[in-house]
């Protein structure tokens, strides 16, 4: 489908650049993200898909909007609270932009929601076993992949582009460690903006990935918001990982 005028008002900004343009446009016009965890970084991930024209998004989350959440999950209102999460955000997100076609699944991710078709996977959730899931699902079927994590004034992302031979997993980049090695948001606390900062940083991969443009194979990059420090670990594939290994 051509852009219409609509789409040449709304995306203007995008058309405008060189390097996205009409093509570009179209490009992530006909793409299909799955979204798994509507909180403090699935609202600004989202957000800014929603609004750069993404054409369709699934959004995953078993949970409730609860008071505790709106210091940070900036989708959400207080009347919102006792909602599913994935209810409000639609209502939101077609609010910003009725073009997206959006699908809600109010439960945990599972067989039936990973196994429809997706352009990419963005890893919103706060817990290692959902990570390891989404990681294995995006390896075996070459599904580009974007994990994220914050607590406290810290937060790191990786993107996976798992069509490049290079690229290592997720379990590669954590040594196959199964027990979370750090704290979640709601035993240890985290600031608000920087999840604002590493959604943010997803979203713009997964625009990058869609377009062609990603080419950071195995650099998880850290963020220590109360120094105001970056950090890039680099990791190679692990010849011996227990996901990814069988493909090389
Ligand atoms: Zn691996």
């Amino acid at each position: 489908m051509p852009l219409n005028d609509d789409d040449f008002m709304r995306y203007s900004r995008h058309l405008l650049m060189d390097d996205i343009g009409e093509s570009g446009q179209e490009k992530l016009i006909n793409s299909r993200i799955l979204i798994v965890g509507l909180g403090g970084l699935g609202c600004p991930v989202s957000t800014y898909l929603a609004g750069a024209g993404v054409g369709f998004l699934a959004l995953c989350d078993p949970d409730r909007v609860d008071k505790t959440n709106l210091q940070r999950q900036v989708l959400f209102r207080s009347e919102d609270c006792g909602e599913f999460k994935v209810s409000c955000a639609k209502d939101r997100l077609k609010a910003l932009n009725d073009s997206v076609n959006i699908e809600i699944y109010p439960r945990a991710v599972d067989t039936e929601i990973l196994n429809y078709h997706y352009d990419l996977i963005i890893d919103c959730t706060d817990n290692l076993p959902a990570r390891h899931v989404l990681n294995k699902q995006c390896s075996e079927n070459k599904i580009p992949f974007v994990s994220a994590a914050a607590v406290g004034w810290e937060g790191q992302l990786i993107g996976f582009d798992f069509n490049n031979y290079s690229s290592p997993c997720f379990n590669c980049v954590i040594n196959g460690q199964l027990q979370d090695p750090v704290m979640n948001c709601s035993n240890s606390g985290v600031v608000g903006p920087v999840l604002g900062v590493i959604g943010s940083l997803q979203a713009t991969i997964a625009i990058r990935m869609l377009l062609g443009y990603f080419q950071q194979h195995g650099e998880m990059q850290r963020y220590d918001g109360k120094r105001g420090q970056w950090l890039t670990m680099t990791s190679m594939r692990d010849k011996a990982c227990m996901v990814c290994s069988h493909e090389l």
